[in-house]
């Protein structure tokens, strides 16, 4: 492109949305992702396991793709690994790197790097280096996400049924929370009250920044944007 001449270049308003499984996003992001999707972005889910220890990885991917539909998602992405037992950095993170590029969100949301789950921790920790390009990337917390300390929230008033009714799409998944008589749709609505009031709202997600811009880094701005994941892969 010649000196001086800015590029027509289509704004960047595309969200992605990682998780080790199939339900986990609409746990911590479902309704701020609904709310994206109103706006008019695209949004877009990775799910790097078909939680097949959970049960039967055909169904998991089925019941993911009808939660996809309600939550109005353009596309899911699947990794290839095995649930519980993901590697750690090298390979998943140049599969991450790999669904950033093809993306190019403007904001990454995935799990809290404190977590007792295993592979939400290897998402995490691979996402921070995968994402390393990415203008904004937010933690999101699930039930087992421990010293969670959210200092961003999305009021989801207009969208908690849409989460309620993703979740409600695992039907595998409903009732193992491993809490006695409790749901996953129970600790969703407790968790999201919680949240709310915190920041004052009936409903909220609330999430913890690894970086985020008040207001969009501007795109054409010579040697000042941010550019999508490129180069060596583990280069964070
Ligand atoms: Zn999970």
């Amino acid at each position: 492109m010649a000196p001086g001449k800015t590029a027509n270049r289509k704004p960047r308003t595309a969200v992605l949305a990682i998780g080790s499984h199939p339900d986990d996003i609409e746990y911590g992001c479902g309704g701020t992702l609904r709310r994206y999707v109103n706006m008019g972005c695209d949004v877009h889910a990775l799910i790097l396991t078909c939680g097949e220890q959970g049960g039967a990885a055909e169904v998991r991917r089925k019941e993911q793709s009808a939660s996809a539909k309600i939550l109005g998602l353009t596309k899911v992405h699947w990794g290839a690994f095995e649930d519980t037992r993901m590697p750690f950095y090298e390979r998943v993170i140049p599969a991450i790197e790999k669904t950033v590029k093809e993306v190019c969100p403007h904001t990454v949301f995935v799990h809290h790097g404190k977590d007792t789950h295993q592979d939400h921790r290897h998402v995490s920790t691979c996402t921070v280096v995968a994402a390393r390009n990415v203008p904004n990337v937010l933690f999101f917390e699930g039930p087992t996400t421990y010293g969670f300390e959210p200092s961003v929230f999305v009021d989801i008033r207009d969208s908690i049924k849409e989460k309620f009714r993703s979740l409600s799409c695992h039907r595998s998944q409903v009732m193992k929370t491993n809490v006695e008589l409790q749901s996953i749709l129970d600790i969703a609505r407790a968790t999201a009250v919680f949240r709310g009031t915190q920041c004052r709202m009936s409903y909220a997600e609330a999430f913890c920044s690894l970086r985020m811009f008040l207001l969009q880094p501007a795109e054409r701005t010579p040697g000042g944007r941010l550019r999508p994941a490129r180069g060596r892969h583990g280069s964070g």
